[in-house]
């Protein structure tokens, strides 16, 4: 059976950084697996799909301390304003790279280049080996984990970190709890072509059946996570190019101009999952497994990059002794209990705030929105927190 200092199963956005982060922070060589049923070019691989994100100015931060920025800058599109507004009400509030003296407020990147980049980064890269396969079993033992494979091979490892998603057959096999709020959501995400030039801007716009969000992106194209409810977003789906055009358009406004052309969609349900315990005996999870966010404000994988960054640092500086130790994993659970608890918090209230027409949440969430613009006391946490400025 093969042996390594860490195995991690899931290789999408967590499991991968997490890989390349802790080999490049490494003085001492740490072999590592990454185990990942999907080939990084295949459609159907869950994490890096048809999907774009935001990444934040800290999650950015991190990405130059891994040595892994240079390469996804080359794709990255900066956002330079955000616009918030509620759909037919006053209440908006903007945010821009002079208001916060930096250069940009954050990146939008397609996941599927981010995974070929990353695929190229490990394959370079002889402590990273990459097993295509799924984790089956999960045995522990006082010294290591045996984790079995669907290909029927097993391998060892002194810790093994979950990084396999909202599901985690890992985290099921160490029996973690996972607690669950169905936000009766659907995100419709698509690419839209606009007939005015996007300009570095990015827009959230808060509507009766959940937010709009257009994040502008290269060529001239916007990526569109349009909330809907349930029902609202099988009838989109099914709708014609032109009658979905008109939908959006009505639903999002004409601060870009007419809406000219729209690419393949995808829709996502969303829930709140999260798991209480991150660490189990030689066993620590990240990035979605941890906690799969609304992506309302932006932060799944900004607050995952954060797990994924404070394990490494923690593996990293144990290289030299057991990196699956319960010193190891108390550390990082220590430092990552407050941050993932005030992000969703966070997020989850702010879904609650805008996915509601109560007259009086109505009223409440734009002068929220005015006092928000026009008091900096109460755009700072908010906005700190959007930018990824949060302390670990
Ligand atoms: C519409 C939408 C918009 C979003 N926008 C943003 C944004 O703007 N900013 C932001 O920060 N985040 C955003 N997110 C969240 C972000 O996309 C996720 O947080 C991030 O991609 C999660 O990555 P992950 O690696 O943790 O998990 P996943 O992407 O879920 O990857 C899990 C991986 O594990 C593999 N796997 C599953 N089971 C097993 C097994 N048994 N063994 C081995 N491997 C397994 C899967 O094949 C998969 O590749 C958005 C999400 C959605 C849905």
């Amino acid at each position: 059976m093969k042996q390594f200092d860490v195995v991690i199963a899931g290789g999408a956005m967590a499991g991968m950084t997490l890989a390349l982060a802790i080999n490049k922070l490494s003085q001492q060589p740490l072999s590592i697996a990454v185990i990942e049923p999907f080939q990084v070019d295949h459609q159907a691989h869950p994490g890096f799909d048809s999907r774009s994100i935001a990444l934040s100015y800290g999650t950015v931060s991190i990405l130059k301390q891994f040595g892994l920025w240079d390469e996804i800058a080359k794709v990255a599109t900066p956002i330079e304003h955000i616009h918030v507004s509620d759909r037919s009400h006053a209440g908006m509030t903007d945010i821009d790279t002079q208001e916060v003296g930096l250069e940009a407020l954050g990146y939008v990147v397609e996941l599927a280049d981010v995974g070929r980049i990353y695929h190229q980064q490990a394959q370079l890269d002889n402590n990273i080996e990459l097993i295509q396969s799924s984790v089956s079993q999960v045995i522990r033992e006082e010294t290591k984990v045996q984790v079995t494979l669907t290909n029927d091979t097993a391998v060892e490892g002194k810790l093994l970190v979950a990084a396999d998603g909202a599901i985690s057959t890992c985290c099921q096999q160490v029996g973690l709890e996972l607690t669950e709020h169905d936000f009766d959501q659907v995100a419709v995400i698509a690419n839209i072509t606009t007939e005015l030039a996007h300009n570095g801007q990015a827009f959230e716009r808060f509507t009766d059946s959940g937010p709009v969000a257009l994040l502008p992106m290269s060529e001239g194209r916007m990526s569109l996570v349009w909330c809907l409810r349930p029902e609202q977003a099988t009838e989109v789906m099914g709708y014609s190019d032109e009658q979905f055009l008109a939908q959006l358009q009505s639903a999002f406004g004409w601060r870009l101009g007419g809406l000219k052309k729209v690419g393949q969609r995808a829709s996502y349900p969303l829930l709140l999952r999260y798991r209480q315990q991150n660490v189990s005996h030689r066993f620590a999870v990240v990035g979605n497994a941890a906690q799969t966010l609304h992506p309302i404000a932006g932060q799944g994988f900004n607050l995952g990059i954060r797990d994924v960054a404070t394990l490494a640092e923690s593996i990293v500086a144990h290289a030299a002794g057991d990196v699956g130790s319960y010193k190891v994993l108390k550390h990082f659970k220590q430092l990552r209990r407050e941050d993932r608890h005030a992000t969703i918090a966070m997020t989850s209230s702010l879904v609650h705030l805008f996915s509601n027409d109560y007259l009086a949440t109505r009223i409440g969430r734009n002068l929220g929105l005015f006092a928000m613009d026009n008091l900096p006391v109460l755009k700072t946490p908010l906005l700190r927190r959007t930018l990824g400025l949060v302390s670990r």
